[in-house]
């Protein structure tokens, strides 16, 4: 995966406390560079050390990139004044990947990493304390370790920018050229707030790497054809109307939806699916799509009754409908009419649900100006 395909980084930094300069200079230079190797923006050390400030800026020249050290600065400072959350990695806290789940990847995380007797209060301070193992190892394994699973393995492929040096990966030896140019053309996922929408190929690419079985591909694409078909031809039958469509986004979300399917079949796909979104700092407006996309909406009570913590799964904007309903004119050997849904749907018992997948149809149609039991009938590629 190229830097250019990568959607997002969270914003992290890490605090190295309990840094003495004559004794810990190799370990807190190597937290610095697996903190800056990993994909973190920058570290704080809480004793002054301009030389490792000095190692590291070095680092930095070389081989690329905007990450920054600070040194002397004060822990209470930091953790006090923190806007975002704060993460302490020691081996008494709550397991890497139940954290994980948990940590919101667009607020701004705190990585606190420790040397040698960790304050009470720093235990106090953070949001999670987080072990990774409940062994004693190190702070670098730890941060290495939660670095790569909040980050979801993207921070391997990410290119630092402006550097003097370019490692050309090989085989057998080293190859290490001089960038003359300085890649200041391409993105910097360091300093890259938020994301692009990932492409078709990197949204393919996304449900691979986490997981997603052949048969769940086959269906998103399957829903794709259909959610964009719906697009193209409103398009070409009112190429007046003023649709509030994405394109780029709207095929994102109907290729993603079904993400969380690479954890479980069950109804609460749709939970993990937007766990999984969070994780790779997906769009807000895809993590809408994935949430809303059971039948033709599920209510909050509805949700608890189906074993959902109880929130509204009901689509609101154009692009969750289609999403939705694109999805359930898709059935398991391939598209279905209304009917056939609705149907399905009643021997169920489910009749609101049928109902308002009923309406949603009705309203779809209008919006888009399209007869869509007519486009089920037709192959993608008549569009
Ligand atoms: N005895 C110290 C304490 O009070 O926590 C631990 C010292 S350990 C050598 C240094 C740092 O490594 C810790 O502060 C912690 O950040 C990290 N560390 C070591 N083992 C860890 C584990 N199993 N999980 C998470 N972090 C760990």
């Amino acid at each position: 995966m190229d830097t250019e395909e990568v959607p997002c980084f969270p914003h992290i930094e890490v605090l190295r406390i309990g840094h003495r300069p004559d004794r810990d200079k190799r370990i807190t230079t190597h937290v610095s560079l697996v903190a800056r190797a990993f994909g973190a923006r920058g570290i704080h050390i809480d004793t002054r050390d301009p030389v490792m400030e000095d190692t590291i800026d070095k680092v930095k020249r070389q081989f690329g990139g905007d990450f920054f050290i600070r040194s002397g600065v004060s822990m209470r400072g930091i953790m006090g004044h923190w806007m975002g959350t704060i993460v302490h990695l020691t081996m008494y806290g709550m397991p890497l990947d139940e954290a994980v789940k948990n940590i919101c990847p667009r607020e701004k995380i705190l990585v606190v990493v420790g040397a040698e007797k960790v304050p009470r209060e720093v235990y106090d301070l953070a949001h999670f304390n987080v072990s990774v193992g409940n062994q004693p190892h190190s702070e670098v394994s730890a941060l290495a370790l939660f670095l790569d699973r909040m980050l979801g393995g993207r921070e391997l492929d990410m290119k630092m920018p402006g550097g003097e040096l370019l490692i050309e990966p090989n085989r057998r030896g080293k190859t290490v050229v001089t960038n003359g140019n300085n890649l200041t053309g391409s993105r910097d996922p360091v300093s890259q707030e938020w994301p692009p929408v990932p492409d078709p190929k990197m949204c393919l690419e996304l449900l691979k790497e986490v997981g997603c079985s052949r048969p769940v591909i086959i269906h998103v694409k399957a829903v794709r054809d259909l959610g964009i078909q719906m697009l193209d031809r409103s398009r070409k039958l009112h190429p007046e109307r003023d649709l509030d469509i994405d394109p780029g986004l709207l095929e994102a979300g109907l290729l993603l939806h079904d993400i969380g399917r690479s954890q479980t079949h069950s109804i609460s796909h749709i939970t993990h699916g937007v766990i999984i979104a969070r994780r790779l700092g997906l769009d807000e407006r895809l993590i809408g799509m994935i949430h809303d996309h059971l039948g033709a909406g599920v209510t909050a009570t509805e949700a608890t009754a189906l074993g959902l913590p109880p929130e509204d799964h009901i689509p609101s904007t154009l692009m969750e409908k289609i999403v939705c309903h694109a999805d359930n004119l898709v059935g398991n050997r391939g598209r279905r009419t209304l009917k056939e849904a609705v149907e399905k749907l009643r021997e169920k018992g489910a009749d609101a649900g049928a109902d308002r997948m009923m309406e949603l149809h009705k309203e779809l149609e209008d919006a888009l100006g399209i007869d869509i039991d007519e486009l089920v009938g037709t192959s993608p590629k008549d569009y």
